[in-house]
């Protein structure tokens, strides 16, 4: 597979002998003043087992999370689309091959609908989802940018959608250059696995059998100036260490090309999926201590770049990740196109396992819950989507989030938006935590103009929406 040198990865892992105590402080403390660390440390610290020695890399990984971003965690919700698509990847229920599922294209209308039935909940910013395959008679570069007009044009009252990121397949230049026009923050994409032998296993049919076409479309996406970029592994297709530096390999490929490292990465766990066999047993299973451990390290190797969480992950699970790097995670979820039930705003999602759903989900809980719990844990939820729309994208923000200064901006952006939701969404209870929250926050925030925070929160209580720094 292109950039990737399964060799090299091989020998470092190899190479990885248990480190001595004081190699593995070297290590952290070389993470923990936010300097890049080598695929050669990366991979000594992937094979390390002495518990105590673990815990050192939890706590680092801490530290770090907490210089980079502060206390706030980014919530988002994803819009699954279409479920229609011409590939037959082992793992997904959307699989061309898959006749168990209910296949469904999303109008404009319904689109829009949905999007409305996210934003009566108090979502602000949106992954949008969907399978390789436009409704007949339609390109899939124009049901993109169509389907994102359509979700940028929903309203309830003063809310509107402040930030669309896509996950979609492949593009050329050109239709990457229209996807960035319609105005995305982050197109992501994942490689799936970084091991060409597996790669080719697990994708046997359509375009995505192609493993170089798709991780050059990081490097189109790039060069049609697409610069906040999304990446990630599925963990359960090949070895997790693997994976992990695979994925590193891939971003010095970024770095070195582009100057520009990933906004974003994913590190999806596989889920059961209706009609997918393999996902009932992923032939490499990664356990928690694993996955716990690979969030921490990539956190430690790739301190500027953001750890997202989705609902794949059960409740207990991602809030034990986020004191280990993670810092964006969705909320209420739904995996089926038309999941959310459009226009009733206290009628739950449509159950999960309905058919047309891509796979099942481990948090069920209402965003309400989910931002009640933040607090609870003292993280401050936010809704912020300043960064993209100041400009603030690729190396700009690189430049603000490598040193840790973006922390004061999505602090206070944070806090903001976060005033907004207690104001306009929240349940009496969370309402009471937040505004302490808000309140405990704004005595304690170092390097923050508390008159200027003072305007805004004066702002949001007339009504204001949407300001930030
Ligand atoms: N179809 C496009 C693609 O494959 O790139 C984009 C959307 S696809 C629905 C988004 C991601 O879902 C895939 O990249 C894959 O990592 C993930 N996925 C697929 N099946 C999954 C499963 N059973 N469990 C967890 N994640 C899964
Ligand atoms: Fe299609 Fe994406 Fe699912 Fe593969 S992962 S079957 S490309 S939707």
């Amino acid at each position: 597979m292109k950039y990737i040198n399964e060799e090299k990865i091989n020998y470092l892992l190899a190479d990885a002998a248990k480190l001595d105590g004081c190699q593995l402080d070297i290590i952290l403390d070389k993470a923990k003043s936010l300097k890049r660390l080598t695929l050669k440390e990366s991979a000594a610290l992937l094979s390390v087992k002495d518990p105590e020695d673990i815990q050192k890399i939890f706590a680092a990984a801490s530290f770090v999370k907490d210089t980079i971003y502060g206390r706030r965690v980014v919530l988002f919700v994803p819009l699954y689309i279409s479920n229609l698509c011409v590939n037959s990847c082992l793992y997904c229920a959307f699989k061309s091959d898959n006749p168990l599922i209910k296949r469904k294209a999303l109008t404009v209308d319904e689109i829009n609908a949905q999007t409305e039935w996210l934003l009566n909940r108090g979502h602000k910013r949106i992954l949008m989802v969907c399978g390789e395959e436009a409704p007949s008679g339609k390109s899939n570069i124009d049901y993109y940018t169509e389907a994102i007009k359509a979700i940028y044009a929903a309203e309830v009252g003063k809310n509107k959608i402040k930030r669309v990121n896509v996950n979609c397949a492949p593009l050329s230049i050109n239709e990457f250059k229209k996807l960035k026009q319609s105005g995305i923050g982050t197109y992501q994409i994942f490689q799936e696995t970084y091991h060409e032998q597996t790669y080719r296993r697990m994708h046997p049919k359509g375009p995505k059998s192609d493993p170089d076409n798709r991780i050059d479309a990081v490097d189109r996406a790039f060069t049609a100036g697409i610069d906040d970029i999304g990446i990630g592994a599925l963990y359960g297709l090949f070895d997790w260490r693997f994976e992990t530096l695979g994925l590193l390999s891939h971003i010095e490929h970024m770095e070195e090309k582009f100057g520009v490292g990933p906004h974003t990465i994913s590190v999806p766990r596989i889920e059961p999926a209706e009609g997918a066999e393999l996902s009932l047993r992923p032939p490499y299973k990664i356990s928690d201590d694993e996955f716990k451990k690979v969030v921490a390290i990539l956190r430690l190797s790739i301190s500027y770049a953001g750890i997202i969480m989705t609902t794949r992950e059960n409740a207990l699970m991602r809030d034990t990740l986020l004191s280990l790097g993670v810092s964006q995670i969705s909320a209420e979820s739904n995996t089926s196109p038309g999941g959310y039930s459009a226009g009733d705003k206290e009628q739950a999602c449509l159950p999960d396992q309905q058919a047309g759903s891509q796979f099942s989900l481990g948090d069920q809980r209402s965003l309400d819950e989910i931002v009640g719990t933040l607090i609870a844990h003292d993280y401050i939820p936010s809704f912020c989507a300043a960064c993209y729309r100041m400009e603030r994208t690729g190396e700009t923000f690189m430049q603000l989030a490598k040193p840790g200064t973006i922390k004061g901006k999505c602090s206070v952006n944070a806090l903001i938006t976060l005033q907004e939701y207690l104001d306009d969404f929240a349940s009496a209870k969370v309402k009471q935590a937040g505004y302490k929250m808000i309140e405990r926050y704004f005595n304690k925030l170092d390097n923050v103009d508390q008159d200027m925070l003072k305007l805004f929160f004066s702002h949001v209580d007339s009504g204001v929406r949407d300001e930030y720094v």
